[in-house]
């Protein structure tokens, strides 16, 4: 239940800014956040833990380490949000709404002015790249994973973790923070250690960090023990099989529907099609499709009641990044039916009919993966920032 009290023993800081070490030279950042949800205390753990480490390798360090809490009213009492989630308002009228001088109503809509400024000037500093990392737990139990919305250079960052990689769920979800962060032009990565209460989310949300030291180059593999440790870690507490899904189905939730899951599903369970999952006021709910599910809702808050993830072959992925390289999108925008979006350049907008004959898995594999009903169009979207950095792109010192 989301309303239950914090289950570890934790001083919830009293600032969304809990430190930043930064390293003897200039070079990337990372930043990274726990806690976003009030009722997932346990990335805060590791986040203390990593950083009270880190700050003996900070004469070995390059760039900065920059660690923030979430939720802070929501990670004080205990509960996912207060008045609404705060993972879910980073839409871009939200965004007008911040640049606007109204007071914020609501307990997370304050939270997030103080995040937005925080982040605002976290990103405009010019050094380096800027690489971001989500911590969270979930109400359901099952091997960690790691969400990140799919362009190339998100996926060179995500490659590094031994973690089962989950695509395209970030660009069903309405208004995530890491959708924000991206568009600034940071390498984001959402990283879902395991269960709520279960102490050893704190562990594999620190091999998280490890990594993500490592790979974003901050520090060299010789030089931090803790990533050695932390991959093994991570690797023993792998999903067996292939390591990327793709979502294919979300089922969405709202409080009027009295959602109730049935018991005993974990992240990754396989189900078949018509399998009862859930029920809710109308009735059984069924899997419309056979598939892996993932985050099954345990818990009373959250307005995603179930995913459905199939596996994608490494083989689709190598054609996707290939296709990406190629002037495949200017092609794409001479074909009738499909219009581009002024001041969007990764934006197109595509008549109903033409997607009866151009496949929804080629704009899958071009990067638009975010689809949303615009008047008599189909609005794709994509990640901007595909291949290239906005930042100026400090080499990264890796040593494997
Ligand atoms: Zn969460």
């Amino acid at each position: 239940m989301t309303s239950r009290a914090n289950p570890v023993r934790l001083k919830i800081p009293q600032e969304h800014l809990i430190g930043r070490i930064d390293g003897l030279h200039e070079g990337p950042a990372l930043i990274c956040i726990a806690g976003l949800h009030g009722n997932e205390p346990l990335g805060l753990n590791a986040l203390l833990q990593v950083f009270s480490d880190l700050r003996h390798l900070q004469q070995r360090m390059s760039g900065s380490f920059v660690a923030l809490a979430g939720n802070l009213a929501a990670l004080r009492a205990g509960q996912r949000f207060l008045d609404e989630d705060l993972n879910r308002i980073w839409k871009e009228e939200d965004l007008e709404r911040l640049k606007t001088s109204a007071p914020s109503s609501g307990s997370e809509r304050r939270e997030q002015e103080q995040l937005f400024g925080l982040l605002d000037r976290l990103l405009s500093e010019p050094n380096g790249e800027k690489y971001f990392l989500d911590l969270h737990t979930s109400s359901a139990a099952g091997s960690p994973f790691a969400i990140f919305s799919d362009s190339l250079r998100n996926r060179d960052f995500a490659r590094w973790f031994p973690s089962t990689k989950i695509l395209g769920l970030e660009e069903l979800l309405d208004g995530p923070l890491l959708d924000y962060v991206g568009s600034r032009g940071a390498v984001t990565l959402g990283f879902e250690a395991g269960q709520h209460e279960d102490p050893q989310s704190v562990e594999i949300h620190a091999a998280a960090i490890w990594v993500g030291l490592v790979t974003a180059g901050l520090l060299s593999a010789g030089d931090c023990p803790q990533y050695k440790n932390g991959l093994r870690r991570l690797l023993r507490a792998a999903r067996p099989g292939p390591r990327i899904v793709d979502v294919h189905y979300r089922h969405p939730v709202r409080v009027s529907d009295q959602f109730r899951m049935m018991a005993g599903f974990s992240n990754f369970q396989p189900v078949k099609r018509d399998q009862v999952l859930a029920g809710d006021f109308r009735g059984p709910v069924k899997a419309p499709r056979e598939g892996l599910i993932l985050m099954p809702l345990y818990q009373e808050q959250g307005q995603d009641g179930f995913f459905l993830v199939r596996t994608v072959s490494p083989f689709w992925l190598g054609v996707s990044r290939l296709l990406r390289h190629l002037p495949l999108d200017y092609l794409l925008r001479l074909l009738p039916g499909i219009h581009t979006v002024a001041k969007r350049p990764h934006a197109l907008d595509v008549k109903p009919q033409t997607l009866r004959w151009l496949t929804l898995d080629l704009f899958h594999l071009l990067g638009y993966r975010k689809r949303r009903r615009n008047g008599s169009f189909i609005r794709f979207t994509k990640r901007g920032f595909d291949l290239k950095s906005p930042f100026q792109p400090s080499k990264p010192k890796r040593e494997r």
